[in-house]
């Protein structure tokens, strides 16, 4: 198949740093729309695949799984989207589409395995996918979204995953008005899903360790900020929450958020995989019919639907624009939380360089 060789920034090893380097892309095929990437967030996950946290990293690795940007190209079988639109990318650019999972528009959970924009299979080439920081990416119609005309698209790109990832589950778990949701966590995750459970028309309460971040979560929406090293401000709020999204990404005791849940509450873990320390205590869970759950990012209508939902609320990320050159600072900065909330590249930077 013919390819064609753009512009990217990544990693050739777990300890370098990102730098710039070129990768391959296919050619368009029938189904496929070539989008020229315009802007992409920088999502925490980018940082575990470019440092190999997870383990499974193939090098060299081109993160970057929240793209928008506008179709140069398209196949001659697409429909969706013609030469000029904008158009964006999420967490997926393939799934096997036949399994129970993929018919039920949760290709998410493909029983084949779903091909991530970065670090998965390149179908027609064999090697890895590459990610969102490169010059444009090549997809498969069906993976392709629709953007919301009335939004600032440097802020849309964030929904893209961290939205989603956040829509999923205040959907899966039927969040609507009066519902009392936790957020676990003040990053690009958990200032979504503050937007987007306010959005819905629930009570939000945010959940973080750090206090000056308290007048920023009420500015967001959130009704009420705990500090959850504070061992009163924990208590007062026992068996309140029928949801929590717990967003933080490394091991961490969860415990005493199970606390928090009302009877039959759920607390989904969105941010760490692996084991849990200490071990989960079942007791308030039988004793309360409570839940702790699991959710990866979310299906492609249920993308769009968030994207159209933000649309019509007029929901975006909060974000500061970085170049292409400064990933590597602003990893490090990630480490520190120190985002206000989500990085955005401006891919000028390398089409320029
Ligand atoms: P982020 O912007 O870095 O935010 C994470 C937040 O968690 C921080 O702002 C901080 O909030 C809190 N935190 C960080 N380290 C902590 C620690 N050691 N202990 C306690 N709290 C800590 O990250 P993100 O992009 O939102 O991603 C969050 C996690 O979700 C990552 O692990 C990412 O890989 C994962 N993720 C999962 C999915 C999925 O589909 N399930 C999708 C996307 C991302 P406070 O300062 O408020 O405490
Ligand atoms: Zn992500």
């Amino acid at each position: 198949m013919k390819t064609q060789n753009i512009k990217a920034y990544g990693t050739a090893a777990a300890n370098a740093p990102l730098k710039q380097m070129s990768i391959d892309r296919r050619d368009v095929t029938a189904k496929d729309i070539e989008i020229e990437i315009l802007y992409c967030g920088v999502c925490h996950s980018d940082l575990h695949t470019a440092r190999n946290d997870w383990g499974g990293t193939i090098y060299p690795a081109v993160p970057g799984h929240e793209i928008v940007g506008k179709v140069t190209r398209i196949g001659a079988e697409v429909s969706k989207l013609k030469v000029g639109d904008y158009a964006a990318v999420g967490c997926l650019v393939d799934s096997c589409r036949e399994c129970e999972s993929c018919k039920q528009d949760l290709e998410q959970y493909c029983l084949n395995g779903f091909t991530g924009t970065y670090n998965g299979k390149e179908k027609y080439l064999g090697t890895q996918t590459f990610g969102g920081y490169s010059e444009k990416v090549v997809v498969d119609e069906h993976f392709v979204l629709k953007v919301p005309s009335n939004l600032d698209l440097a802020a849309t790109a964030p929904l893209l995953c961290a939205g989603v990832t956040t829509w999923s589950p205040l959907r899966h778990w039927k969040v609507g008005k009066g519902s009392k949701v936790a957020v676990v966590g003040l990053g690009g995750l958990g200032h979504m899903a503050i937007k987007l459970a306010k959005g819905l028309g629930a009570e939000v309460t945010l959940f973080s360790r750090t206090p000056d971040k308290k007048q920023d979560a009420l500015d967001l929406g959130a009704d009420a900020v705990v500090i959850s090293t504070d061992n009163n401000q924990m208590k007062s709020v026992r068996g309140k929450f029928d949801l929590i999204i717990d967003t933080v990404p490394y091991v961490h005791d969860i415990n005493p958020y199970v606390s928090t849940l009302n009877v039959s509450g759920t607390l989904v873990l969105v941010g760490y995989l692996g084991g849990l320390e200490p071990f989960l205590n079942t007791v308030p869970m039988i004793l309360g019919r409570k839940s702790v759950a699991g959710s990866v990012i979310g299906g492609i209508a249920e993308t769009q639907e968030l994207l159209d939902f933000c649309g019509e609320h007029n929901i975006v990320s909060e974000i500061e624009i970085i170049k292409m050159q400064d990933i590597n600072e602003a990893y490090e900065r990630m480490l520190k939380s120190d985002v206000r909330y989500r990085f955005v590249i401006d891919m000028a930077s390398l089409k320029n360089n």
